[in-house]
């Protein structure tokens, strides 16, 4: 969390006010401000309004300023408790206002999640593939292509070790295709919640897969474990199979539809989602989303652009990204509907904003990376998420060793907002933060680089969600309910 941006040092009579960082949003027929500084969302009143009116164009001396509400028809003394309190929550600032000096990072950080790259290994060739493909990072070469019983064991102590006093950790199992080694997963499950009983704390467990390689029984050891399951799939046949092909260039959708409407069906205990890469051959959101929604019954079906240099055939230009977003819309205005009815939509890029602004997040970085978690690959090193795992340009240290702290302190400083220059004029940073640093490396060889790419894009996207909040927030508060504890990714 970034600090305030200001301290009051003086009296109010020698105050000069502005209006302070905010960006205005109306929804559900009400007005309200996104508070910046504090990522806050607040409501405008009449009173408010008069304010904000009176400082739109530009600053006013205290007596000034009470004089003109006074005029639009405040009482005085109503007017002077207004200023007193839009002053208290920086809608409106003033000369003696001094910014805040940014907090200081602390030397450790207790890890939430830990991302298990299970195996380096995978039985399709997407074309696409971070891990893969034209923009991989990973130098794999020389270490191991799966993780063995120890090195997970100690992985899972290190976890337990490194989280601090949490009472409830995360473990989330990845790939290349985690299922090809199913086996060790069912050993670091029982390990781990073995471990974790002995101290009293609970583990979660989640995993991302292709969906190839399940079966009856691993979907039942799924649901028996509470395991929550992300399936990649890009929709229909003909868009899934356009890059999600075996190496012989086959597709792998008429190999995972019944599979994957076999998860659906018998995982009891966990919603199962869908996870989507948009490409410029595969972006008809809409499309994707009711069959992914309505014809094989996910959950949630959540949609990202696939991370790439600008150059690369299957990146979507600003056309199509235009065209996303349009479909985005659309899409959130059903959400909308349905979040108005108390009924579930599946829109996860809704719901995941909608969780970080009930959750008022104000992000010192753009996600958890190197901070809350951390990814391992099969060789035991440490990476800031599994996007970097099994690269050596980017290792963070090795369980057996523990974390490189010189390391670490480095990646989240260039990370943090405080170093993103570009971004400290920009409505939208408490939630993007400058985006993700895997994508800022591969599209600007700096994970700290802001991804300025998509600037419009972000904050166009973010000010829908702010307009999905207000109205549901005015329509159906009791709605939000279920954010209040969900964590944000
Ligand atoms: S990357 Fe762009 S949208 Fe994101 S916080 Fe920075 S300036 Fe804003
Ligand atoms: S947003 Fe990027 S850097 Fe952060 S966890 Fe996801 S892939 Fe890794």
């Amino acid at each position: 969390m970034t600090a305030p941006m200001t301290a009051p040092i003086a009296t109010n009579g020698a105050r000069v006010y502005r209006l302070g960082e905010f960006h205005r949003f109306d929804a559900g027929g009400a007005h309200f401000l996104y508070l910046v500084p504090a990522g806050a969302i607040f409501a405008v009143d009449t009173a408010v309004g008069k304010l904000i009116d009176c400082l739109s164009s530009g600053e006013l001396p205290h007596e000034q300023l009470m004089e003109d509400l006074a005029a639009s028809g405040l009482m005085i003394e109503d007017a002077d408790e207004l200023i007193a309190e839009m002053y208290h929550a920086n809608v409106i600032v003033a000369n003696d206002s001094v910014p805040d000096q940014p907090q200081p990072l602390p030397d450790v950080f207790p890890i939430q999640t830990l991302v298990m790259n299970l195996t380096n290994q995978c039985n399709l060739s997407c074309q696409y593939c971070y891990e893969f493909g034209a923009d991989k990072l990973a130098t794999p070469e020389g270490k191991p292509k799966f993780m063995d019983l120890e090195t997970a064991k100690t992985s899972v102590d290190f976890l337990l070790a490194q989280s601090g006093d949490r009472r409830s950790i995360h473990i989330t199992f990845f790939g290349g295709e985690t299922l090809m080694n199913y086996p060790l997963l069912k050993e670091v499950v029982a390990y781990a919640n073995e471990r974790a009983k002995e101290q009293e704390r609970h583990i979660d467990f989640s995993l991302t897969t292709n969906a190839t390689l399940l079966t009856p029984t691993i979907i039942e050891f799924l649901s028996e474990n509470h395991i929550g399951v992300t399936v990649s799939m890009d929709g229909p046949k003909e868009m899934h199979d356009h890059l999600r092909v075996f190496a012989n260039g086959k597709g792998s959708y008429d190999i995972i539809e019944p599979k994957v409407r076999a998860l659906i069906q018998n995982h009891r205990t966990r919603p199962i989602t869908a996870r989507v890469t948009l490409t410029a051959g595969v972006s008809d959101v809409i499309r994707i989303f009711r069959h992914l929604k309505q014809d094989l019954g996910f959950h949630e079906v959540g949609f990202a652009p696939v991370t790439t240099s600008p150059n690369q055939l299957y990146a979507i230009n600003a056309t199509g990204m235009d065209s996303v977003l349009d479909q985005f819309h659309t899409l959130a205005d059903e959400y909308l509907e349905h979040a108005l009815r108390g009924e579930s939509h599946g829109f996860s890029n809704v719901s995941d904003t909608l969780a970080e602004l009930c959750q008022g997040v104000n992000k010192s970085h753009p996600c958890g990376a190197g901070l809350g978690l951390l990814g391992v690959g099969p060789s035991g090193d440490i990476a800031p998420c599994h996007r970097f795992v099994d690269s050596d340009a980017h290792a963070l240290g090795h369980i057996s060793t523990g974390i490189d702290r010189a390391k670490q302190a480095d990646f989240l400083r260039r990370g943090h907002i405080d170093s993103k220059y570009d971004c400290h004029t920009c409505w939208a940073r408490p939630l993007c933060a400058g985006g993700c640093h895997h994508e800022a490396f591969v599209r600007y060889g700096d994970t700290g680089h802001p991804n300025l790419h998509y600037c419009d894009w972000i904050r166009d996207w973010t000010d829908t969600c702010l307009r999905i909040y207000g109205a549901i927030a005015a329509g159906n508060p009791g709605f939000l309910q279920q954010f209040a504890e969900r964590k944000a990714s």
